[in-house]
């Protein structure tokens, strides 16, 4: 492990003990092998001055929640160091007292609440105090003689603290046994099943000393832990295998899940191991894991038995006490087929539990090399799971978006009403996959809840590959919106060649049958029921001359939507339309055409975008809000119809 402290950026950032606490906190957070997802928290102790002149001991420390790759001044808390010290003395803090006395000791009531690690900071008597779960030690302290090789490789440079609960019990333990068994060459704590503190005097001593201390514990594991090398085949999953799967997850779970195909194949050649049963159930890296990815993974396919089994580990460590059951889904599968499939609430839950999974296995791995994969009980890991201030965590997130945890694909994506309805799906929480011929839809939008792909909708196969990537990446389609479309160049009947005609036909109409079709089997998996808008045209009910190709294409695709709607409405599928007209803000209409055909009605290019019975303009954005609703509760009961957005149009009304 190499570090990251570079003279010049910090000599620029660290202006004062806050900016240098953001500056290494953030080098410890560009390391995944060091911190993953809040895993680690980092704090300092400085002096400010009060409202009255008077010099006040502070702790900064990083706010609950918060990660440490992308933290700035805002992300700490700062604590009045003396009573937030003094606490470690009670015999006696719950949760709550803990969360109420922090809240107090804020000198700023806007600044976020303290981690929960707070108390551990204050009472280390260093200055810098930086804490993580790194990879490598957290594979050495989840051993069966993880206390004999932490003495071996660190001596008493590193105080052992045996694992107890995070939070106020932890700072009582530290604080009977670091006094007793602190030397003068003693760097840091290392934390059986749990991970490592280290201090300093300055904040480039006490980073670096974590990057010496990780870098020790990855030699050691080089010399110790021979691990296999990684096999396995990228995964060719089924797409249907998967969509099957995040339906029963969601039955499970009472809400749509995201389900994502890990493709790794180091995680599959895991899932095909003859021991993986066994290896796999013994708990995660750290118990604050286990919020992201339950105590154990799914083992195969069953569901069902998965959320049985997490029944009775609640009913066996809740008895008693006042708890609710958080839903029993996994969040981690392991198929011997398959391989790695991930879950989660959204897209970016159901990445983190693949990522802290992907980094999980090569630790078990090689834990098992030296003697076994020993991580925390489960009832220590229960206590983590149902803790007050992981539940706080869980509960402050709100009422989540109407379409949090289902998937929407749109065609069409890239620009116009495709990309309009991008926006408007992922606004209300969908994952969307957005289809286009334009490859810069692969780029569009760098998020964990988008996927572009570039699909020539007139080709089959690359219709099906763009299914199967919906699949693959959040488990299926609830959402199919049908929006690819061409518009050719005004010809009259007499002139149409038919060369032009089929293709429209090809784009506007048979590639729309090919995707229903494909597509089917997801909607009819979908959760709450799959939903299908088609984008049609005012040309349906009031066509224009030189336009019989395009209002032919649309026609007849207004024609299967209506038939679909009857063959599909047993699945529970509901297929609407929206008659969009005159909508200028797409790639169709550029300045110079606007201005054309306005001179050629007489009109000004404003009264031409506005002549409609409403003398109103209509966007993009209208009809994707439009197509966006028809998929919510607000059109659940309805099917089969057709709705205009054109400002009103004399002709269709
Ligand atoms: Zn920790």
């Amino acid at each position: 492990m190499q570090s990251l402290w570079n003279e010049a950026e910090a000599g620029e950032l660290a202006a004062d003990d806050l900016s240098a606490r953001v500056y290494t906190s953030r080098l410890l957070g560009r390391d995944k092998a060091l911190v993953l997802y809040g895993g680690g928290n980092t704090s300092v102790k400085s002096v400010q001055t009060d409202v009255f002149g008077d010099p006040e001991e502070i702790l900064w420390v990083k706010g609950s929640g918060g990660d440490l790759a992308g933290i700035d001044r805002r992300g700490f808390s700062p604590l009045r160091l003396a009573p937030t010290r003094r606490l470690a003395q009670l015999t006696d803090l719950t949760d709550e007292q803990m969360v109420r006395h922090f809240r107090m000791y804020l000198t700023d009531p806007a600044a976020p609440l303290p981690s929960v690690e707070a108390i551990v900071h204050a009472i280390l008597p260093h200055k810098w105090v930086d804490h993580t779960h790194a990879d490598a030690v957290v594979t050495i302290v989840n051993t069966p003689d993880g206390a004999e090789r932490v003495r071996g490789i660190w001596g008493d440079r590193m105080v052992l603290i045996p694992y107890v609960m995070p939070g106020f019990k932890l700072a009582r333990s530290i604080a009977e046994i670091y006094p007793r068994e602190a030397t003068d060459r003693t760097i840091g704590l290392i934390l059986l099943n749990h991970g490592i503190f280290t201090f300093g005097s300055t904040a480039r001593e006490s980073y670096e000393r974590m990057i010496e201390a990780v870098s020790e514990a990855e030699a050691y594991l080089a010399r110790h832990a021979r691990v296999p090398p990684k096999t396995g085949r990228a995964s060719g999953a089924a797409p249907l295998a998967v969509a099957q799967i995040r339906r029963a997850v969601s039955d499970v779970a009472g809400r749509p899940m995201i389900v994502s195909v890990g493709d790794d194949p180091a995680a599959e050649a895991f899932a095909r191991r003859g021991d993986v049963t066994s290896i796999s159930q013994r708990g995660p890296a750290t118990p604050d894991h286990v919020i992201r990815t339950k105590p154990a993974p799914l083992i195969g396919r069953d569901v069902h038995a998965f959320a049985g089994a997490y029944r009775a580990y609640f009913n066996e460590f809740a008895a008693g006490k006042p708890l609710t059951m958080l839903d029993p889904a996994p969040r981690v599968i392991l198929d011997p087929e398959l391989g790695l499939l991930t879950a989660g609430k959204t897209a970016t839950d159901a990445a983190i539990a693949a990522e802290i999974y992907r980094r999980t296995i090569p630790m078990i791995l090689s834990a098992e090399a030296m003697g076994g994969w020993r991580p925390v009980s489960r009832a220590d890991l229960f206590d983590v799971e149902y803790w007050d201030l992981e539940q706080a965590k869980l509960r402050r997130g709100g009422t989540p978006p109407v379409f949090t945890g289902e998937v929407a694909l749109v065609t069409g994506a890239a620009s116009g009403i495709g990309r309009a309805c991008v926006d408007s799906l992922l606004a209300r929480g969908a994952a969307v996959v957005g289809l286009d011929l334009n490859e810069s839809v692969a780029s569009m939008l760098p998020r964990k809840d988008f996927l572009g792909v570039r699909c020539d909708v007139t080709d089959e196969g690359q219709l099906r590959d763009g299914v199967a990537s919906a699949a693959r990446a959040f488990g299926g389609i609830d959402m199919l919106i049908l929006n690819a479309g061409i518009f050719p160049k005004s010809c009259m009947i007499k002139d149409l060649p038919l060369e032009t005609w089929r293709r429209v036909m090809s784009v506007n109409l048979d590639a729309n049958l090919a995707l229903l079709r494909e597509a089917h089997p997801m909607l009819k998996l979908a959760p709450r029921g799959g939903r299908v808008v088609v984008i049609g045209s005012k040309n349906v009910p009031a066509p224009g001359a030189g336009a019989s190709a395009y209002s032919a294409s649309k026609a007849a695709m207004n024609q299967l939507a209506r038939v679909a709607a009857l063959e599909w409405g047993g699945d529970g599928i509901r297929i609407n339309s929206i008659h969009p007209n005159m909508v200028f803000d797409t790639g169709l209409w550029t300045k110079e055409v606007l201005e054309s055909r306005a001179k050629a009605y007489g009109l000004t290019v404003e009264q031409y975008k506005t002549n409609n019975v409403l003398k109103t303009e209509v966007t993009s954005r209208d009809v994707a809000e439009l197509a966006a609703e028809m998929c919510g509760p607000l059109f659940a009961k309805t099917t089969g119809a057709q709705v205009p957005v054109d400002g009103g149009n004399d002709r269709v009304i």
